[in-house]
């Protein structure tokens, strides 16, 4: 039968081989690809970080990988830097995801995710993806009570404290991306449904949220240009 992944990294296994870390629906797993360095063999393009793949495996302890088929290639954004930026960038969250998870969720959300990335506007697909991953790492951000005193009556969004805060709470003007980060966590749909805003100022503060929040360091200033 086969399974299905995204490629999330490559490391380079004797003469001609690759060792692969590729997020499934049971999870990240390593493989062998064998001869994957050898043009001839035609792997080469196919088993490059971000791409999705079918495949079969082979029954070894470290299995290799057998016949497999291209979902998704990255040639077809290549040419385009930030798409790419921010694949690296969602690859990067995904592979630290923690292993006791709903991987089959989170593996079908991420491809969705991924295979949005030709058709709408990269730094929309990449906040809704920052956005709703943070529950696959138990860093929800409370976007239904102030922070600090719990009123329901919230009105701004406190990257720092983790959520919402209310006005008397709060030292922002304006709504500042509360009810946008709400959209983007709560509901399920279609990218394009979506509303729309300045991701750019958006971006910043999912950014500033994964600084103080996110449990690893993905080296956000790697993909800072994103936002500018
Ligand atoms: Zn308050």
């Amino acid at each position: 039968m086969k399974i299905e992944g995204i490629i999330l990294s490559t490391v380079d296994y004797k003469e001609s081989s690759n060792i692969i870390n590729i997020y499934t629906e049971e999870g990240k797993i390593g493989i062998k690809a064998i001869g994957a360095k050898n043009p001839k063999k035609g792997l080469v393009s196919t088993l490059e970080i971000g791409n999705i793949l079918s495949f079969n495996l082979s029954e070894d302890k470290m299995p290799k990988i057998l016949e497999y088929n291209s979902i998704f290639n990255t040639y077809k954004i290549l040419e385009k830097l930030d798409k790419m930026e921010a694949l690296g960038l969602m690859l990067d969250i995904i592979f630290n995801i923690d292993i006791n998870n709903n991987h089959k969720n989170i593996y079908n959300f991420s491809k969705k995710m991924i295979l949005s990335l030709n058709d709408n506007d990269t730094l929309k697909v990449l906040s809704i993806f920052m956005i709703k991953i943070l529950y696959a790492y138990g860093i929800n951000p409370n976007l239904k009570t102030c922070n600090k005193c719990n009123s329901l009556n919230i009105y701004t969004f406190d990257s720092i404290l983790g959520g919402a805060l209310c006005k008397n709470c709060s030292n922002n003007l304006d709504d500042n991306y509360l009810n946008i980060i709400k959209e983007y966590y709560y509901d399920k749909k279609e990218i394009s449904e979506y509303i729309d805003c300045d991701f750019k100022e958006l971006l910043k503060v999912i950014y500033s949220y994964y600084n103080y929040h996110f449990p690893y360091d993905i080296k956000l200033n790697k993909y800072i240009a994103i936002t500018k």
